[in-house]
This record gives structure tokens, C-alpha cells and sequence, in this order.
């Protein structure tokens, strides 16, 4: 049985029966004779069904975005933007898959060479619990208007807004199979990968659900992407404009309670500025408004989990006693975790080495660029860093520096549907969102006319 638990007051909202042998197997029959005639639907009318689906979000993003809030403590407003954000998306392929996978001619000496793009079948999703919607609509999107088909295992404590998003593209009018949740916990994925009818797959999540699925995947040679964890850092130089990093430091830490794989959890400041930047950015953290998911004033809500919580204390409390320093917050109630503030940073504390995926912040000092960019690269993670400069030709010279998968400047690090997003080292391989994203799953076939 899969639960689906509240975790502001602990109150049961649905059990879900796990599907059995029979039924993932007539899912995944569903979903292979399916892409048999999607693969052939014209894009006109693939992009049709994708508006369609944007629309049902946009009409009915309050209760979507309710069941987000019950399910893992995301403050409502922050849902209802997240709704939004996948009708985004949805619009965004509407328009461009065609374009992204149109044929591409190549000059060689044949009469005509070319690549042409073509799906590759179905792909199974395994997708995590702290962007519920998002997560998946960033890969349904592209794959379903590239002609894929969607197989989706979702994180099992939100399973719930799994079965929200099966409905999203039923509702838009999708043949039926074109993208299916299963039920099932993380054991019955091996077989699933395993299955011939699969042809790849893409997990969102941790780095041991990331090693596990792509050993699998690996064995049987199929594709997979990984978008793993991250810890990304915030690097504010002397000369940054500190009222406005202040303010996009603590939105890149503290929004969605922290639990992004692309928050900001390494706060790496210049000596000189140190002080200042802190007293501003503590009174700032003091005013987030802490409460029930469900009021729209609340900004932090709970961890999704009791247990993640209890996690986040105990990186918190093993860096103090190496010797960090408490400047704000370090309490937890259940799911909850006060924003936090953690000085004195070192390199091999568990705050800095480790992902932190709540709302606690890292703060170490540094003396010069090259010190700053050592700090940054001496993470295992290479998801994204933001810089906080007003020189943009340091900026400039600084990028290539960075081992990570995205650097913004005097921005935090956000996905959108326009850009690629992925990461290096133990972030994952491969790339989601814009022309790159669309590409991983599908056969660059190269076709040659003498
Ligand atoms: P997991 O990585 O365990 O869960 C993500 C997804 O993978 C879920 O659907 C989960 O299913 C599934 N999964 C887990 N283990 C396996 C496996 N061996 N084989 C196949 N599928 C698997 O994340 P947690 O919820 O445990 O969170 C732990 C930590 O992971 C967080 O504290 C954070 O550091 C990181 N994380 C990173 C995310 C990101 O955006 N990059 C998102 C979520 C977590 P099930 O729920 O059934 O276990």
C-alpha cells in the first residue's frame, strides 16, 4: 500500500494500491501499441493536444496545486506558480518541438545527407516528491511532442498529484496510453527498465536512486539522464550590489522550503563585505513568514517528510560540532526546520559537502577569486553557481572557471523552458528543457542519398 501523508499534521489523505505483475504489464502493452500510432501523429496535432493540456493546468491550477500543498508542505502560492510554470513548458514544445526536430541538412558530398529525428518509444520517469508537477511536466512535455511515450514513477508520497498529472493529459484530450502513472514503489522499477517494451529512462532525485536505475539501465544498454542533487553557491564579491543579492541570495535558498536541487545551499562571501551582507540577509530571513502550507501568507512551509527534516538537523548539528556556528534558527518540530543560518563553514563539514534539502544555509568566507572559485569546485555536486559581481568582464572571465552545468550572474540559479538545464560530476548527465532537452530521447538517425 502507498500512503500519501500530510506532513504539516501528520493526517493520512488517500492509500493507494500498488499495481500488481498484471497490471504494470497491461500499462506498459498500453503504452508500446500506443506509440505505434503517436509516433505518426503530425506535430500540428500533437501541439494541439499540448495547448490543451496547458489550458486544463491553467483552469484548474488551485486544485492541483491544493493536492501539492497537502501532500509534501509547499507553501500554496509557491504551487499555484508552479501549475503555471508547467503550462509554461507545455506551451513552450507546443510551439517548438517542431522546430527543435526538424530535419537538419548537412553538406557532404552525397546528392542529399541529413539527420532526422525520430522517437524512440517509451520512457520511463522516475521523478521526485519536491516539485511534484514540475519535475514531470519538464520531461512529459518534450518527450510526448518528440513521440515518445510517458511511463511515470513517481516519488510514493505524492501519489496523489501523480495520478493529478495522468488525469492533466487525459483531460486534454491524449489517446489513451500516451502517459500512464503507475502505481508502485521504487523495487518494481529494475524489471520495469529491464522490460523490452522500455526503450530508456530519466530519474530526477537522489544520487543513490540515480546509481541504482542508470546500473540498470547501463546493463541493459538503454538510454538514460540523471538529474541528481546539487549544492550550489552563492559567491558574492566585493563589489556585488548587496541590497539585491541579499534578496536573490535568500530566494535561492529558502524558496520551496529549500528543497530544490538548484537552491543555493553554499554561501561563499568576501571578507570585506561579510559582515554587512549577513546582518542584511539574517533580518531578511527573519521576515519569511513561517506556517500552514495552506495559508497564502506563509512563504516556508514543512519538509516533505518528517524524516528529511530530521536529516537537515543532523548535517546541522554533526558541522557544529566541527566547530560551525548557529547564527539564526537550528530548531526542528517534526517536519519543520526553522530557516537557518550556519557560519564558520569549512570545506569537510556535512553542510558544505554534503546537500542540504531544507532550509539551512552554509556561510564561508573567502579572500580572493581564485579562493571563490577553489570553494566552488571543491563540491562533488556541478549542478549551477551564481555569481554576484557588477563587473561583468570578471564575470565574463570567471565563467569557463567553474566545472558546474549553469553560471548566472547576479541571478539565482532557475530552470526555464528556454535554457538547457543539467548538471556535471555527481549532478547527473544529460540535459532537460529548450532544443537540447528534446534531444536526449530520440534517434539522431543520419540519412545519406548518393
Ligand atoms: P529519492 O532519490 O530516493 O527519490 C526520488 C525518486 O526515486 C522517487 O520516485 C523514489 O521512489 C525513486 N527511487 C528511490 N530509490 C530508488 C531505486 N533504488 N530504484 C529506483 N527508484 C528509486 O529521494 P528521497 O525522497 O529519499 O530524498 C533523499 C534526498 O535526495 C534529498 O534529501 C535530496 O538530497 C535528494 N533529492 C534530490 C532531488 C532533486 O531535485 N535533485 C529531489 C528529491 C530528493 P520512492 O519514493 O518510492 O522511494
Amino acid at each position: 500500500m502507498i500512503i500519501s501523508k500530510n506532513p504539516y499534521n501528520g493526517e493520512e489523505i488517500e492509500k493507494f494500491e500498488e499495481y500488481t505483475k498484471e497490471q504494470i504489464d497491461k500499462a506498459l502493452d498500453t503504452a508500446n501499441s500506443t506509440f505505434k500510432t503517436w509516433s505518426k501523429t503530425p506535430f500540428e496535432e500533437r501541439s494541439k493536444l499540448m495547448k490543451a493540456a496547458a489550458e486544463e493546468l491553467k483552469d484548474n491550477k488551485e486544485e492541483y496545486a491544493r493536492d501539492i500543498s497537502l501532500e509534501m508542505g509547499k507553501p500554496i502560492k509557491q504551487s499555484i506558480a508552479e501549475i503555471e510554470k508547467c503550462a509554461w513548458v507545455c506551451e513552450y514544445y507546443a510551439e517548438n518541438a517542431e522546430k527543435h526536430l526538424a530535419d537538419e541538412q548537412i553538406e557532404t558530398e552525397a546528392a542529399n545527407s541529413y539527420v532526422s529525428y525520430e522517437p524512440l518509444g517509451v520512457v520511463l520517469a522516475v521523478m521526485p516528491w519536491n516539485f511534484p508537477f514540475w519535475q514531470v511536466f519538464r520531461f512529459a512535455a518534450p518527450a510526448l511532442m518528440a513521440g515518445n511515450i510517458g511511463v511515470l514513477k513517481h516519488a510514493s508520497n505524492v501519489m496523489r498529484s501523480a495520478n493529478n498529472i495522468q488525469k492533466v493529459f487525459e483531460r486534454a484530450g491524449f489517446p489513451k496510453g500516451c502517459f500512464q502513472n503507475l502505481v508502485i514503489g521504487s523495487k518494481k522499477v529494475e524489471d520495469i527498465i529491464k522490460d523490452k517494451r522500455v526503450k530508456a529512462v530519466t530519474l530526477t532525485g537522489s544520487k543513490p536512486a540515480g546509481s541504482a536505475v542508470a546500473a540498470v539501465a547501463g546493463k541493459k544498454i538503454k538510454k538514460s539522464v540523471l538529474e541528481l542533487g546539487g549544492s550550489n553557491a552563492l559567491v558574492v564579491f566585493e563589489d556585488a550590489n548587496l541590497e539585491e543579492a541579499v534578496k536573490t541570495c535568500v530566494q535561492a535558498r529558502y524558496q520551496n522550503t529549500g528543497q530544490s536541487c538548484i537552491a543555493g545551499k553554499r554561501l561563499l562571501l568576501h571578507k570585506n563585505i561579510k559582515d554587512n551582507f549577513l546582518k542584511q540577509f539574517i533580518e531578511e530571513v527573519k521576515s519569511l513568514k513561517s506556517g500552514d502550507p495552506l495559508d497564502e501568507e506563509t512563504y516556508i512551509g514543512v519538509l516533505a517528510r518528517e524524516d528529511l527534516a530530521e536529516d537537515l538537523e543532523d548535517q546541522v548539528k554533526r558541522s557544529v560540532e566541527q566547530g560551525a556556528e548557529i547564527l539564526l534558527g537550528g530548531k526542528r518540530d517534526k517536519a519543520y526546520y526553522e530557516p537557518t543560518v550556519v557560519d564558520n563553514v569549512t570545506k569537510d563539514m556535512p553542510v558544505f559537502k554534503e546537500e542540504t534539502f531544507g532550509p539551512a544555509i552554509s556561510v564561508t568566507t573567502f579572500e580572493d577569486e581564485k579562493e571563490a572559485v577553489e570553494l566552488v569546485n571543491s563540491s562533488s555536486f556541478g549542478l549551477g553557481v551564481s555569481i554576484f559581481t557588477e563587473n561583468f568582464d570578471f564575470a565574463k572571465k570567471l565563467v569557463p572557471q567553474f566545472d558546474d552545468g549553469a553560471v548566472f550572474i547576479n541571478e539565482l540559479v532557475k530552470s526555464d523552458p528556454r535554457l538547457p538545464f543539467g548538471g556535471t560530476k555527481e549532478s547527473g548527465y544529460g540535459r532537460e528543457l529548450s532544443e537540447h532537452g528534446i534531444r536526449e530521447f530520440v534517434n539522431r538517425k543520419t540519412v545519406y542519398f548518393n
